[in-house]
């Protein structure tokens, strides 16, 4: 494909699956990179929920690559058009890399709606029917730097029957091959990259068919679709993703749609995947909890303030929770529930709780105000709350992604295990 520049080094492969690296030549200028295991930046029409583009650019370790999905976009087609100069411009982004997909890993999308021809997405207004023509003229107004195909993604849930399953991989290769058609003859897309989508709900063959074929096609890489949370248990989860991947080449990085628990990411990253979305720091704010999961392993003690005190207790609070989840039915409604990774401020006993959300957090909403206020902003619905819970929940959140590359690349995965799952491993080396 004319200008394709995406190339993927790994630096590092651990047990022959969890992948370290670097995802280079992004961008239309080729520029940008993006390290890998690694996520995009979650926006809602190219905003990040509750940050201007000013508070976002105080933060540090941003993803570079901005992910904008066509729910969101669909409905605005026609004033896109009208505009011409493509959605970056369109949202005031400047300097960040564009990637394009089709549904919103944060919100419920309802199924029933896919056609031979068609799949649906859900904007504010409502559904959207898109055939491929409609898809790719849509991507022509928005012009990423990279899309996802367009793809019948309705399999996720687990009482999909085996014919439903094969008919979701037809559709969506067919999908592909008339997607890189079009693209091919469009000038717009010169040079934008595409990403074929992997379908096969939890049926291991088709899981394969569905890997190997999309790997005989000119994609940039890949979207490991309908293994969202929810949708089935962690175990299988993994099993799926190890097969899958031995069929994809291993230059071309593998984004995984839907999956944000840090529990979750650990087991899908020594599954083989690369690259993931973080809608999850927004659902955990959006509830009104705050991310406090310790996931330091320094040996040094004088780096502590990853881990902070506040893990203790978190532990504690939350086994209720943790039990629940994993025992509960599972079912797509988890995703609004409240993880073992957080806690709620709304909760009386933060009322005079005079620390910050997490002892040694270096963002703006630990340095300088504390639980207590947060909890007073949260019963008085306040706006701030949700800027602050989203300033801490989202650089707590790529904090986890940056150790988690330093402990591939240190030998240290066990341990970070150990510290984010929170069996108490956590307490060794940190005693005063
Ligand atoms: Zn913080």
């Amino acid at each position: 494909m004319a200008g394709s520049k995406m190339q993927l080094e790994l630096s590092r492969v651990v047990q022959g699956k969890s992948r370290l690296g670097v995802l280079k030549g992004l961008g239309r200028t080729g520029r940008h990179s993006l390290e890998v295991p690694g996520c995009l930046l979650y926006t809602r029409f190219g905003t990040v929920p509750h940050l201007t583009q000013d508070t976002l650019h105080t933060m540090s370790s941003l993803p570079s690559v901005s992910q904008v999905t066509l729910s969101n976009i669909a409905e605005h087609q026609e004033v896109l058009e009208e505009f011409k100069d493509g959605f970056r411009r369109f949202a005031g982004l400047h300097d960040t890399v564009l990637y394009c997909s089709l549904h919103d890993p944060a919100a419920l999308c309802p199924t029933g709606y896919t056609t031979n021809k068609t799949v649906s997405v859900w904007g504010s207004g409502g559904r959207i029917e898109l055939t491929v023509a409609k898809f790719m003229a849509l991507q022509k107004t928005v012009q990423p730097d990279w899309y996802q195909s367009m793809a019948d993604g309705e399999t996720w849930q687990n009482n999909t029957s085996r014919k439903r399953v094969r008919k979701s991989v037809d559709r969506t290769l067919a999908h592909l091959d008339e997607c890189l058609l079009l693209h091919q003859k469009s000038q717009e897309l010169e040079g934008v990259e595409v990403f074929g989508v992997v379908e096969g709900g939890d049926i291991l063959e088709e899981r394969l068919r569905s890997a190997r074929e999309t790997a005989k096609r000119p994609v940039a890489g890949f979207c490991l679709d309908g293994l969202q949370s929810g949708s089935m248990d962690q175990t299988l989860r993994t099993q799926l993703i190890t097969a899958l991947t031995k069929e994809l080449p291993e230059d071309k990085p593998r984004l995984l749609q839907g999956v944000g628990r840090p529990d979750e990411v650990l087991a899908c990253v020594e599954a083989g995947v690369d690259l993931f979305e973080s809608f999850f720091p927004f659902q955990v704010t959006e509830r009104g909890c705050a991310l406090c999961f310790s996931f330091d392993i320094s040996p040094d003690p004088e780096r502590a303030g990853r881990a902070p005190p506040a893990v203790l207790e978190l532990n504690e609070e939350n086994k209720a929770v943790g039990e629940t989840q994993q025992n509960g039915d599972r079912n797509r409604d988890d995703q609004t529930q409240m993880t073992s990774f957080e806690i709620d401020l709304k909760d009386k006993r933060y009322q005079d709780d005079f620390r910050p959300l997490v002892e040694g957090c270096g963002c703006y909403c630990c340095k300088n105000h504390q639980r207590a206020y947060l909890h007073h902003l949260l019963v008085t619905n306040e706006l701030l709350a949700g800027v602050l819970l989203m300033i801490h929940n989202t650089t707590h959140y790529y904090g986890f992604f940056s150790v988690l590359r330093e402990a591939l690349a240190s030998d240290k995965l066990d341990l970070l295990k150990r510290r984010v799952l929170g069996d108490g491993g956590w307490q060794t080396g940190r005693k005063e």
